[in-house]
This record gives structure tokens, C-alpha cells and sequence, in this order.
């Protein structure tokens, strides 16, 4: 190595360093907005009361850790689809009513709503789970692995908790424990709810009319009587080891909505196609109009959003060009405003390429769930509270995701924060661990206790900071 090899290698890294700060400072300003705590909560939840009850809080949840072994193991093994969930609600009101709370079952169908009153004034808080599981079949061999069949649209299915909402359930069971053993002590109320059909029911299609889950429960009641001052919420992933938790200010999770498009043709011979209407060629052109709405018309600079047709039928011979193809798919955005661009153009482009052959095509978009986005203040809040939870190298900003959760309609109530608990084995990868939704995705129970841990001290944190304010 020469001289100046050495310089130009001293120069390299010194760049790759730079660049490297630079990249964690933008991920920061993106992604974490590099909010602070504010002072007064940030004392509150530092004083001696605080640390009392966060001791306490780590005890009882040590103590009920086999128990919630136990819950999560049997709800695996007892799974249920959207709006069919009785078993599971059972054992949770039962459960409720057994620690002394005012408890509600049947809310949009069957959820279970629990208020926990604490021994002094102070807010509302409301830790949500969801009860539902997949038409999925269970590949992994678990002597309490899933060999249940339910009804999914008229159809038999194999079901299989594949979503890891078995571990919410359990982890608000024990959530509910734990803070019910420290009742007296707690200055405000914790509204319990578990809903039912977070991946949709499995009694009806979505139509645009029918409503259910989250959105079914608000439309109920349940963030009023008494009125939730701040909701938290969190998702086990197989993106992350046991017990790592994730989250991120803003937009953190897509809103989902599906589209029909009908092009209408006029059916004729396959050999003589200049005396008809071709719906099928038309349907080809807007499948490719389609994808410049991402790729040329959005403002990605802003937001990712993603537009995909998922199916697409039509025609039944080869030789009859037939009058009718229907598509289906899916838009996922961040940002309301671009969705509601993107539905617009949605409609603009397959339209207008259908009218320049002669067809007609019908659009028509139903928004399933909105976009999950946390309110930065309330991040910069409760931030501390999960770093101390998680301890120190095991937390960090979560992506954005292309996923979807209903838990954005009780975002839309009162101020949410919706988090992410890793529960990929520690001697796996998560970057190859089997998806939520496979048939052999795998959920290490040794997270759970960090799940119940950070929601009973998010409740209890979020209180003591109001006690202050
Ligand atoms: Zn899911
Ligand atoms: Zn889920």
C-alpha cells in the first residue's frame, strides 16, 4: 500500500463514517422524529411512586408467566375465526369477572370489554388485543398445535392462530391481572378490549356496507362510558427476536382498501374481433395504466403507497371474445390524501382506457382499514416507558409496514400507539423466520412477558404522567 493508498483508504472510511451518521440521522429524523419526552412526564415516571409500581408490575408479571404459558397454549389449540369466537370470549370474560370487573360481552358480536376502576382519579387508558384466528392449517408440530375446522364463507377450512393474536389474548389476560392486583395504587381506569375479527369475519365478504372489528366495536360504544383519554396496542411479528420492540411516530402501518373493476365488451366470435368489443385486451391495457398511477403519477417522495390487482376473470373458450372481465385488488397508502388521489386516478385511468376501445369499465373502491399512525408527541411519551421494558439494545424504529390493522379506528377516537413485539426464537433469523399468516409461523413464549410488562406499564405511566399535568 502506498502513501497515498493509505490516504485514499484513510479518506474512504472517513466518508463511509460520515455517510453512515448521516444515514442514522436522517433514520432518526424520519423515522423517530428525534421527539423528547416531555420533562414533567419524564419525572413522573421517574419518582419514587413510579418505581414502585414498575417493581411491582415486573413481580406479578414473573408471577403469572406460567399461567399465561398456559392461556396462550390452549387458546392456540382452540382457534377461531372472525366473529365466531365464543370460546375464546368466554375464558376472557370469565376471566375479568373473576378479578372484580364491570365486564361487556357481545360487542360486535363477540367481544369482551373490561373497566378496571383504580382506588384514585386520574384518565381513561385502553389496552386492546384481537381474539380471531386464520383459515390457515397448522404445520407446525406443537403438542398443542391447531388441529381445529371452522366455517370460513361457506366453506370448510382448517384454523390456525397464525396472526399470533392467541399471544395477545393471553398477554391482556395477564395485563389484566396484573394491574387488578395493584388496583388501589392506580391514579385512573383501564378499559380491557378484546376484539373479535381484526382479519376480518368469516360469516360475510366485505361489501362497503357491512362493518365489523374495531370499526364495529367504536360504532358500539366502547371508546366512550368512560371516555378512553389514550389507547395502546401491539402486534407480536416474526421480523424481530423474542421480546425486541419496535415502533415509529407517524404513519407505521398501510390502510388497505379493495377495488372491483368491471370492463364491459360486447361479446363475439374470436375470429372476427372487429365486430364485437374485446373486455380482455381492454383489461390488459388497464392492468399496465394501472401501474404508472405508483410509478409516474404519486408523490412516493412523500409516502409509499402500492396498487396491485390480485385476480382478474373473464371469458370461458378460446375462440369467444366474451363481454365481461372482472378484476380485483388491493391499494395500501400512509397518508389520506394520497389515497384519496390514488382512488380517483384508480377510476380516471381505467375508465378512460376502456372508453378509447369502445368498452365501459366500472370502478369501485371500498376503504377496509385506515393507515395505523401514532401521534408523535404521544411516542415521544411512551418512548422511555418501552426502552425500559425492552432494556437497553433490545428496542428500535420499526419500518413501515405494508401491513394493515384496525386498530386505526381507535386511533381515529382518542390519541393510540400501536408497537411491535419481536417473537422469532433468539437462535433464529428473522429475516427467513416463517411470516404471521404461514402455516409455520412460530411464536417463542418467552416474549410474551415483555408484552405484558410494556402494556401494564404503559397504562400505569401514561397515568402518572397525567397525575402531573
Ligand atoms: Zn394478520
Ligand atoms: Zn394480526
Amino acid at each position: 500500500m502506498t502513501q497515498s493508498d493509505r490516504k485514499s483508504s484513510r479518506k474512504h472510511k472517513a466518508i463511509q463514517r460520515a455517510a453512515l451518521a448521516a444515514f442514522t440521522t436522517l433514520a432518526l429524523a424520519a423515522g423517530a422524529q428525534a421527539q423528547q419526552a416531555p420533562q414533567a412526564a419524564l419525572a413522573a415516571i421517574q419518582s419514587a411512586q413510579a418505581q414502585t409500581l414498575h417493581a411491582q408490575i415486573d413481580q406479578r408479571a414473573k408471577a403469572i408467566e406460567q399461567q399465561l404459558i398456559a392461556w396462550r397454549r390452549d387458546i392456540h389449540q382452540h382457534p377461531e375465526l372472525g366473529n365466531l369466537e365464543t370460546r375464546t370470549a368466554a375464558l376472557v370474560a370469565e376471566h375479568l369477572r373473576k378479578l372484580g370487573m364491570e365486564v361487556k360481552t357481545g360487542v360486535a358480536v363477540t367481544g369482551v370489554v373490561g373497566l378496571l376502576k383504580g382506588g384514585k382519579p386520574g384518565p381513561v387508558v385502553a389496552l386492546r388485543a384481537d381474539m380471531d384466528a386464520l383459515p390457515v392449517k397448522e404445520q407446525n408440530e406443537l403438542p398443542f398445535a391447531s388441529k381445529a375446522k371452522s366455517q370460513y364463507l361457506g366453506k370448510e377450512v382448517d384454523v390456525m392462530h397464525a396472526c399470533g393474536h392467541d399471544t395477545h389474548v393471553a398477554m391482556l389476560m395477564a395485563t389484566a391481572e396484573v394491574l387488578a392486583g395493584m388496583k388501589a395504587q392506580l391514579p385512573g381506569s383501564v378499559k380491557f378490549i378484546f376484539q373479535p375479527a381484526e382479519e376480518s369475519p368469516a360469516t360475510f365478504e366485505p361489501d362497503g356496507e357491512k362493518i365489523w372489528g374495531a370499526k364495529q366495536m367504536v360504532k358500539e360504544g366502547v371508546m366512550q362510558n368512560p371516555k378512553v383519554d389514550a389507547v395502546f396496542g401491539l402486534h407480536v411479528s416474526s421480523a424481530y427476536p423474542a421480546g425486541y420492540i419496535a415502533w415509529r411516530p407517524g404513519p407505521a402501518m398501510s390502510s388497505a382498501d379493495q377495488f372491483w373493476i368491471d370492463v364491459t365488451g360486447k361479446q363475439t366470435h374470436g375470429a372476427r374481433p372487429w365486430s364485437g368489443v374485446d373486455p380482455i385486451v381492454a383489461s390488459a391495457q388497464i392492468i399496465t395504466g394501472i401501474q404508472t398511477i405508483i410509478s409516474r403519477q404519486a408523490n412516493i417522495g412523500m409516502e409509499p403507497a402500492v396498487v396491485t390487482v390480485g385476480a382478474i376473470n373473464g371469458g370461458n373458450r378460446m375462440n369467444i371474445i366474451p363481454d365481461k372481465v372482472s378484476m380485483i385488488g388491493t391499494i395500501r397508502t400512509y397518508d389520506e390524501g394520497m389515497k384519496k388521489d390514488i382512488h380517483k386516478r384508480l377510476a380516471t385511468t381505467a375508465e378512460h382506457i376502456a372508453e378509447s376501445s369502445g368498452a365501459k369499465a366500472k370502478v369501485r373502491v371500498v376503504e377496509l382499514y385506515n393507515a395505523v399512525v401514532n401521534p408523535a408527541d404521544l411516542v415521544a411519551q411512551m418512548g422511555p416507558t418501552l426502552e425500559r421494558v425492552a432494556g437497553k439494545g433490545n428496542y428500535g424504529v420499526q419500518p413501515k409496514s405494508a401491513a394493515s390493522e384496525d386498530f386505526s379506528f381507535y386511533q381515529q377516537e382518542a390519541p393510540g400507539m400501536f408497537f411491535y413485539l419481536g417473537v422469532t426464537p433468539k437462535d433464529k433469523d428473522p429475516n427467513t423466520a416463517p411470516n404471521n399468516h404461514s402455516p409455520l409461523f412460530f411464536a417463542d413464549e418467552s416474549s410474551m412477558i415483555y408484552g405484558v410488562r410494556a402494556l401494564s406499564n404503559m397504562a400505569v405511566d401514561y397515568m402518572l404522567a397525567a397525575q402531573k399535568n
